[in-house]
């Protein structure tokens, strides 16, 4: 409940009582109001990048947190007047001991309640070793030469691309929030690292056949309201963070911006929506990476082996 909304009648539906102040827009809204405003905007947000089609099957990257779970609900709602596509909800298990068998359950539970098919895929499977075994044998070859979420970004952008193509996805849809993706604008402009801003986008290029399309529905949804959405239909997630969760530099943005959205609402809108008016300019500085096969997996690669045999053979 914010403050600001008490005693205050929705800006929306003119009868009931607010409960939140959307302080970028103005608009203080009851429960009912908030919720469909919310699913409006993720309607309106697919219509707008073209992200899904009628009859397309929707692989959902499901963590268990509150983004994710929330992602799930609002497309669980959306395809329902879609009899043409299908979900299917996608977990990685990356194999976090004591983190990520409690987010599992969570994801499971909500799958069966929503009457959604649900894939597990697992790091141990996959590759031979849980996220914790990397990090180890890792820490023991180089004293830890990356962040453990670096290698975990590797690996489990390939776990879901790999799901996605088992379970014949035609997307697959992430719930990055436009908190992330202004995080992410800010940390790639921190790093001037041009390639990665103009690559990091709403809807991916399938840059290689074996590359699942990623679309991102959220990515107008500012994070604060996702959480919302979750409690107010009260979907049950996991809220313990990661223990090996350690982005120094994206912790500093998430700092930075939220300081900046609190004196200045709007901020992180207006980071999202200037880099997407440049997307036209961006696109032609990005060079488009040639794909090839991995000589080791067959999967996509940019060089000889993939990122992930590269990362495996450092640590075998
Ligand atoms: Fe992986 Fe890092 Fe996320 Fe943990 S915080 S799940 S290690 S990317
Ligand atoms: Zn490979």
């Amino acid at each position: 409940m914010s403050q600001d909304a008490a005693a205050t009648v929705c800006s929306l539906c003119k009868r009931r009582d607010a409960f939140f102040f959307r302080r970028y827009s103005g608009e203080k809204l009851c429960r009912k109001c908030f919720v469909e405003s919310v699913e409006a905007k993720v309607r309106a947000t697919i219509a707008k990048y073209n992200m899904l089609n009628f009859d397309d099957r929707i692989a959902v990257a499901v963590s268990g947190g509150k983004d994710s779970l929330s992602l799930l609900h609002i497309l669980a709602k959306i395809e329902r007047r879609h009899p043409k596509a299908s979900l299917v909800a996608v977990t990685v298990d990356e194999g976090i001991k004591g983190y990520r068998d409690e987010a599992l359950a969570i994801a499971a539970e909500n799958c069966k309640a929503l009457g959604i098919e649900h894939r597990v895929v697992a790091f141990k499977e996959l590759y031979g070793y849980t996220l914790d075994e990397v990090v180890a044998k890792a820490r023991e070859k180089s004293g830890l030469a990356l962040t453990a979420c670096a290698y975990c970004g590797v690996l489990r952008r390939r776990a879901l691309n790999v799901a996605a193509r088992e379970v014949d996805a035609d997307k697959i849809a992430t719930a990055h929030t436009l908190d992330d993706e202004a995080q992410t604008i800010l940390l790639n402009i921190f790093r001037g690292d041009l390639v990665r801003l103009a690559k990091e986008k709403p809807v991916t290029d399938e840059a290689h056949p074996r590359f699942v399309q990623k679309v991102r529905p959220f990515c107008e949804i500012p994070e604060k309201e996702s959480a919302l959405y979750a409690y107010v239909k009260t979907i049950r997630f996991q809220d313990v963070p990661c223990p090996y969760a350690s982005e120094a530099l994206r912790n500093e943005m998430r700092f930075m911006l939220n300081h900046m959205e609190e004196r200045h609402p709007g901020t992180k809108f207006a980071v999202f929506k200037a880099i997407e008016r440049l997307r036209p300019a961006l696109e032609e500085v990005a060079k488009k990476t040639d794909f090839k096969e991995c000589t080791a997996c067959g999967e996509p690669a940019s060089d000889k082996l993939c990122k992930v045999c590269e990362l495996l053979r450092k640590i075998a």
